[in-house]
């Protein structure tokens, strides 16, 4: 059976631009993940590993180059068709969480969904599918806490099924356990690799951490602005 790519960086550049200097980050990243499989990407801090990731996830415009995400360019799409692959088909998990304070967990979990569907309160299909997720993550028991009464491993747990809620087919982590001891590190990168393979989701991790990114299925060093595997 022929691999499906599902993502594809064609000759990405990124500068940035501050005063008269210029920082020529990503060099020409060329790059193709098949649907399912789970990559790391690995560097050294400052190597451009979160400006990556976020040209892949539309989050961030390259100064050249194309990201073809399921069979489109979406540096080609509209504003609000990006927003759209963004919210509902993609996943992004970040190092310090990004929980909205003053919303119970399951309100986290549940926002993505509310966004896309224009609700304004979670309804009963949509409790039953944050519960599920929470569940899924180990945190049953937290649905009506706080982001602030949760360890910081709790917290990248929800973010992690905040991220899945819209079911997307996609799931970028930026550096998730850089704010976590090894053990929690550990099982959290265990938790993304049963996601994974138990829904079949295409995960790209960027971390500076070696030892995490073997836990990869493939592994590509971002080296001088460029790729290497
Ligand atoms: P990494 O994730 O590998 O640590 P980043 O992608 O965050 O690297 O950053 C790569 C380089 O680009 C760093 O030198 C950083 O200072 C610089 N950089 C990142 N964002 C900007 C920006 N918005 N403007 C200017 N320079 C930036």
């Amino acid at each position: 059976m022929n691999n499906i790519s599902l993502l594809e960086a064609k000759n990405l550049r990124k500068v940035y631009y501050n005063g008269n200097k210029q920082l020529e980050v990503l060099k020409g990243v060329n790059l193709s993940i098949d649907k399912g499989k789970f990559v790391a990407i690995v560097g050294p801090s400052g190597a451009g590993k979160s400006t990556l990731l976020h040209i892949l996830g539309g989050l961030d415009t390259p100064t050249q180059g194309e990201v073809i995400f399921a069979q489109k360019n979406i540096y080609g799409l509209s504003d609000e068709e990006l927003s759209r692959i963004r919210n509902e088909r993609i996943g992004f998990v970040f190092q310090f969480y990004h929980l909205l304070s003053e919303f119970t967990v399951l309100e986290n979990v549940s926002m993505p969904a509310l966004i896309s569907c224009q609700l304004s309160v979670v309804s009963c299909q949509l409790k039953n599918e944050a519960l599920r997720l929470l569940e899924q993550v180990g945190l049953t028991q937290r649905a009506t806490h706080f982001p602030s009464q949760l360890s910081g491993g709790e917290q990248q747990r929800v973010a992690i099924a905040r991220a899945l809620i819209n079911k997307p087919g996609l799931l970028l982590c930026d550096e998730p356990t850089g704010n976590l001891d090894s053990k929690t590190s550990d099982e959290l990168i265990a938790l993304v690799k049963k996601i994974n393979l138990e829904n079949q989701m295409t995960v790209v991790l960027v971390t500076h951490n070696a030892e995490l990114a073997k836990t990869a299925q493939i592994v590509y060093h971002l080296r001088d602005g460029v790729l290497v595997n």
